[in-house]
């Protein structure tokens, strides 16, 4: 059951689980808040909490919306590990391509919706993703010792990749955000697990092995969490 509510100026989405055994706050990636309680708790109980860590959220807001894109003139995309400013031109032919340091939109019309540009990035960012992530994927099967596996990009907000019990590696088409490194650790990780089902010592030493920065380089990407949701 989901509710609507407000407290200490900071609206929020209430939902009761059966399920839940705590009460937990989130700030959300496009700045709103969703609490999750067990029916048993009162409402005065949980608006305490919000109103206990009003602070804390409050900067979360901020910071989420500070990141969310436009889809305008002036908009800044990553898209390899370098910045482009998106650029809106009317035209004859609909299209997007990147020049110099601009990611130009092609729209005929009178105008473009937020939504038509979102499409047309993530097209370009699934279509090229999965052009530079099939080499790294063979490259890692060759590394780690494994049989190349299959796998797919899809439009996941909550995960860079994972890999499925079946030995299924999903990556999200946000990974075009990543540079080569960024992008290389990803595969090495997704892949590990097709020999470490788990995140083990033993999982981090086989890390280790094969690429001694991998901290640093997970600790980049963890960095880059809020600029890579592409949605209004
Ligand atoms: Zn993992």
């Amino acid at each position: 059951m989901k509710t609507q509510g407000k407290v200490a100026s900071i609206p929020y989405t209430l939902e009761r689980r059966r399920t839940s055994r705590l009460i937990s706050v989130r700030v959300l990636a496009d700045g709103t808040v969703k609490v999750n309680a067990p029916y048993r708790v009162s409402l005065a109980a949980i608006e305490r909490v919000i109103v206990s860590h009003q602070e804390t959220l409050r900067q979360a807001i901020v910071d989420q919306k500070m990141h969310l894109h436009t889809y305008q003139n002036g908009d800044v995309f990553l898209f390899g590990g370098e910045q482009y400013t998106l650029e809106l031109r009317q035209g004859t032919k609909q299209g997007i391509v990147l020049d110099g340091d601009s990611l130009v939109v092609t729209y005929c019309g009178e105008k473009v919706q937020p939504l038509v540009v979102q499409r047309m990035i993530k097209e370009l960012y699934r279509k090229t993703v999965k052009a530079r992530l099939e080499p790294l994927v063979t490259l890692w099967a060759g590394r780690l010792g494994v049989a190349k596996p299959p796998f797919s990009v899809r439009d996941s907000r909550s995960r860079w990749g994972s890999c499925s019990a079946k030995g299924r590696l999903n990556f999200s088409l946000r990974c075009q955000i990543l540079d080569e490194t960024q992008l290389s650790y990803l595969v090495l990780h997704e892949m590990a697990h097709l020999v470490h089902f788990n995140h083990s010592k033993d999982f981090h030493a086989l890390l280790a092995l094969h690429m001694s920065s991998y901290k640093q380089v997970q600790a980049s990407i963890f960095a880059l969490q809020k600029q890579s949701q592409l949605y209004l």
